[in-house]
């Protein structure tokens, strides 16, 4: 017993687990998302938050959709690999994606086209 409460998840912890895990089964499982355009200049990053801002918040697959996230980090033109872990809106301690339009857990190998260092 007392092993299980040393190992004792938070219930944030637990609800970010399940919903990391729904969000990599999307997509593992083939949708398509928007990787391209990058959204390296402004006009693109108001463009793609605005959309992201019109959804529900709850609305995952349209949020993967639009904020192109793949599951593996991206290769940037200038050679510089864009993964959430190098991502000034990831919180390492919670594998957490605190852009306000996001704010998901993801894994620190994933990726989106608002990548910021
Ligand atoms: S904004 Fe950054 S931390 Fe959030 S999903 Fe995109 S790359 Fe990952």
């Amino acid at each position: 017993m007392e092993d299980q409460q040393t190992t004792a998840v938070s219930p944030e912890q637990a609800a970010d687990d399940e919903l990391r895990a729904r969000l990599r089964e999307m997509l593992e499982g083939g949708l398509q998302t928007e990787v391209e355009p990058r959204a390296y200049d402004h006009e693109t990053i108001q463009a793609v938050v605005a959309r992201l801002q019109r959804l529900a918040p709850d609305d995952y697959e349209n949020k993967l959709k639009i904020a192109g996230f793949t599951l593996e980090p991206w290769q940037g033109a200038d050679d510089i690999e864009q993964a959430c872990e190098t991502c000034m809106y990831y919180v390492v301690h919670r594998r957490f994606c605190e852009l306000p339009e996001l704010m998901l857990p993801v894994e620190p190998e994933w990726s989106c086209r608002l990548w910021r260092i």
